[in-house]
């Protein structure tokens, strides 16, 4: 890149900090993404994404206790919620039955 008032051949790391020419003095407009700009913010974006997943890992490790524990209590809950739902479904079940029968044996339709 050059400046475009006197000519000077610029750093793209020295516009980064500063954005007027060390030679003149002029503002210099950085019009375009350069490819080391592009290339570092996609190193910046991997970086970041590697440490998160890094933090996870580490976390999971270090919490590995607590989440096999928490597994177990949601097993155990969802094992508690079907056992519910079976016995509220046997309970209907029941009820129709008792039902049917009443409705038979009124109408004659059994015995
Ligand atoms: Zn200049």
């Amino acid at each position: 890149m050059k400046c475009e008032h006197c000519g000077a051949t610029l750093e793209i790391d020295q516009l980064k900090q500063v954005r007027f020419c060390p030679y003149c003095g002029a503002e210099i407009e950085i019009k375009e993404e350069t490819p080391e700009t592009v290339a570092g913010a996609i190193h910046g974006i991997a970086k970041t994404f590697f440490s998160q997943t890094a933090d996870k890992i580490r976390y999971n490790r270090e919490h590995a206790a607590e989440i096999a524990e928490q597994k177990r209590k949601d097993k155990e809950e969802e094992a508690r919620r079907s056992r519910k739902m079976m016995m509220c479904m046997m309970g209907s079940l029941a009820a129709v039955t008792a039902i049917m029968v009443v409705v038979m044996r009124l109408t004659g339709a059994w015995g």
